[in-house]
């Protein structure tokens, strides 16, 4: 479906949460909806964990036949280096965090459910970093299986300033102050998109240079189909579908999500296929 009527701040309020008081409640039910999501974790890990055989075998072969082409896979992880960019999923079940590498600074985009710290710090260091690396913390959105170990993650990345949309921060407990970030704005070479549907402040990032696309929950690819937000857990369903729309225009080759396995090659033509079915 297609809506032609401009996303706001304002128009995303007033239609789905009738107003600031509820959308802090909301947010509460919102958190609450997600980590109840861990109860999902028997179907959706199930086919993340097929998804990550099937990756591993793709990427034992592909190191095998191009060890030093533009994408390389470092051993015993799933670091990938494509267009001066470098991530690294941090697979945490039934739902992933990110970190990014760019030179010798590090970005963290999501952190997980509570206790996923010492994973991310395992990523970290397999890029080669430590925390002190670390300077930027990306919050997708405010749901607790993304934001659960932000105040572990930044509080030990003490140079580190965290972002997140403006609509979502003050939902999310994080040691220091947020900085509120939409479109337009740029973390870390990474440019802001503003997704909002899942939650009313999610956020994407994108790095044009590598065509990688971090899309949170606005983009999800459970048994490796490219799908809008899980419905269950959404905010609103109409504004994530414009969301996808949205995403769909941009040029990419690989999109990280929050729940399933990422897509490494041909990832915007899969969103452009899904944003026309719409
Ligand atoms: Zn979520």
């Amino acid at each position: 479906m297609t809506r032609n009527h401009r996303l706001t701040r304002r128009s995303f309020l007033t239609e789905f949460t009738g107003g600031v008081t509820a959308v802090a409640i909301f947010g509460l039910a919102a958190c609450f909806s997600d980590g109840d999501a861990a109860s999902e974790a028997p179907s959706t890990s199930s086919g993340a964990d097929d998804g990550a055989t099937t990756t591993s075998s793709a990427e034992a072969q592909q190191s095998a036949d191009a060890e030093q082409a533009t994408t390389t896979v470092a051993e015993g992880s799933e670091a990938v280096t494509t267009g001066g960019l470098s991530w690294q999923r941090v697979n945490l079940g039934f739902v992933s965090a990110y970190v990014i590498a760019r030179g010798s600074e590090l970005a963290v985009v999501d952190t997980g459910s509570s206790g996923s710290e010492g994973e991310i710090l395992n990523a970290v260091e397999s890029l080669g970093g430590t925390w002190d690396d670390v300077n930027h913390v990306i919050a997708t959105h405010s749901h607790g299986d993304h934001v659960g170990s932000i105040r572990e993650v930044m509080t030990a990345a003490s140079n580190s300033a965290g972002y997140a949309g403006a609509d979502d921060m003050l939902r999310i407990a994080a040691p220091r102050d947020l900085v509120a970030v939409s479109d337009g704005d740029e973390v870390f070479g990474l440019q802001v998109i503003s997704t909002p549907g899942h939650t009313p402040g999610s956020i994407s990032v994108f790095d044009a240079g590598s065509g990688v696309l971090i899309a949170g929950d606005a983009l999800n690819t459970p048994n490796g189909v490219v799908e809008g937000p899980n419905p269950d857990f959404s905010a609103d369903l109409d504004f994530a579908n414009v969301s996808v729309q949205k995403l769909a225009e941009l040029n990419f080759e690989t999109l990280l999500v929050g729940h399933g396995e990422p897509v490494e090659t041909g990832a915007g033509a899969m969103v452009a296929a899904l944003a026309e079915s719409l």
